[in-house]
């Protein structure tokens, strides 16, 4: 047990699976949270927030899965290249090891803000700014800032290093729907690319009125999926997103001849650029602050791993101030603990920007080979939830070549 003091602004994936992971440790946890848990659930749609085993098991093992038996599972990756005479050039199905699963923000961090007062959590709701975070500092033995895309982030420096784009790289839009047909096998994340164009994955997923189907649209920017700033209407982005598809995808097409949204709240579109930022935010006292997550690592969702990130960024958080003990949470264990989770995070910012380019030759021949090697397809498919497994054969042509050689020796 421990009565030390830990406030950590912004209540959504990572800083409330911390927070509660911590009281569960007998910590003193204060949660500063800019949105009611009504206005979370009645608002709009956040994410996809897709999650594969390691990352669930996270929530789980501090009893935060309470949506496990009436969450559809997520059971593949499904990779799809459109051919120009519109069939597919490249079509890959990849088992996941073990499921995944993806509940609606909207439903789970409503329960999660309800069960964090339940364990004995404190929770402010506030818009907190610089002036908060002074008191917050004052009077905690470690303050941390999980605000995901919030503006305070900009708080942290942006680190140049690790941050190749200052622009965003693909147009985002949401589209939570009721009514499309089932793949015939088993579930999967319908990961289409349309070569200059962008891409279209698709799951089951869980949403406030029961099970649907997540549509995510990452578009290149300038280019026809880029496409939503006209939209008015909910039935204009539902209209908006059935056109992509029978432009370009039509077997998806086929699937949402009886799609409805979720609701009027089951969209979403906007931009953003990856960004890394350095993790130790200083106050005009000259107090520290740790940042968490998307607050100082924040990723393209095109490869579906933000919410995976602040899962196991809570958790190696939530072992270093656990393993540091009755000493205090300086500069030195704020860098190390964000070096810590940077061991793992680096590769998944490396593969995801990667993925935001247009493919070399050595990813196009990994990805075609994997539709004949199962073995292949499978492991690609297991990196979403894993992806340092990647590295170093996805990133260097000349280890790709001889994976390959490998596999079909
Ligand atoms: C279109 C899209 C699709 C995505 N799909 C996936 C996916 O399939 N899989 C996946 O793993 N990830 C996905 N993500 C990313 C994922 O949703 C995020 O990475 C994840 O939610 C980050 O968690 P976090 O705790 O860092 O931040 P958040 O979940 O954003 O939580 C931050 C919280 O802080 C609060 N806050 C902000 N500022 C303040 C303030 N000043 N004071 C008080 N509170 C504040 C916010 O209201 C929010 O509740 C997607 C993202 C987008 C945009």
């Amino acid at each position: 047990m421990s009565n030390r003091k830990i406030t950590i602004l912004g209540g959504g994936q990572a800083g409330l699976q911390l927070a509660c992971g911590l009281l569960q440790k007998g910590y003193d946890v204060k949660v500063v949270q800019n949105r009611t848990a009504d206005d979370v659930r009645t608002g709009k749609v956040m994410s996809s927030q897709c999650m594969f085993h390691t990352a669930l098991q996270n929530e789980r093992e501090i009893g935060l899965d309470f949506w496990g038996k009436e969450c559809p599972t997520v059971d593949s990756i499904n990779f799809v290249v459109p051919a120009p005479d519109g069939g597919k050039a490249i079509d890959w199905n990849g088992l996941l090891d073990r499921p995944a699963q993806s509940v609606d923000q909207r439903t789970k961090i409503p329960v999660w803000l309800k069960e964090f007062e339940r364990r004995g959590g404190s929770l402010e709701i506030k818009d907190a700014g610089i002036a908060d975070l002074e008191t917050y500092a004052a009077t905690s033995d470690l303050t941390i800032v999980a605000a995901g895309k919030g503006d305070i982030a900009k708080m942290f420096e942006r680190d140049a290093e690790k941050s190749p784009f200052d622009r965003p790289q693909r147009a985002l839009a949401l589209t939570y729907v009721h009514g499309m047909t089932p793949r015939p096998d088993h579930s999967a994340v319908n990961f289409n690319l349309i070569p200059g164009v962008g891409e279209y994955f698709v799951f089951p997923a869980l949403t406030n009125s029961g099970a649907c189907e997540i549509m995510v649209f990452e578009g290149i920017p300038g280019g026809p999926m880029d496409c939503w700033k006209d939209v008015a209407t909910p039935q204009e982005h539902l209209a908006r997103s059935k056109e992509i598809l029978s432009t370009f995808l039509p077997w998806e097409a086929d699937r949402c001849r009886n799609v409805e949204l979720t609701d009027a709240n089951g969209i979403l579109s906007g931009a953003f650029p990856p960004t890394v930022r350095k993790p130790i935010g200083r106050l005009p006292s000259g107090k520290a602050v740790l940042g968490l997550a998307d607050a100082v690592c924040l990723n393209d969702p095109i490869t579906g791993q933000g919410s995976n990130n602040a899962s196991k960024a809570a958790r190696v958080y939530m072992d270093a101030i656990i393993g540091h003990g009755d000493r205090p949470f300086d500069e030195a264990f704020m860098q190390a603990t964000f070096d810590k989770y940077w061991d793992y995070a680096q590769f998944v910012v490396g593969w995801t920007n990667a993925m935001l380019q247009p493919p070399p030759p050595h990813v196009l021949n990994i990805m075609g080979s994997a539709q004949a090697v199962p073995t292949l397809s499978r492991r690609i498919a297991n990196a979403f939830d894993n992806p340092p497994d990647l590295f170093p054969w996805f990133a260097v042509p000349e280890e790709a070549d001889r994976y390959l050689q490998q596999l079909a020796a």
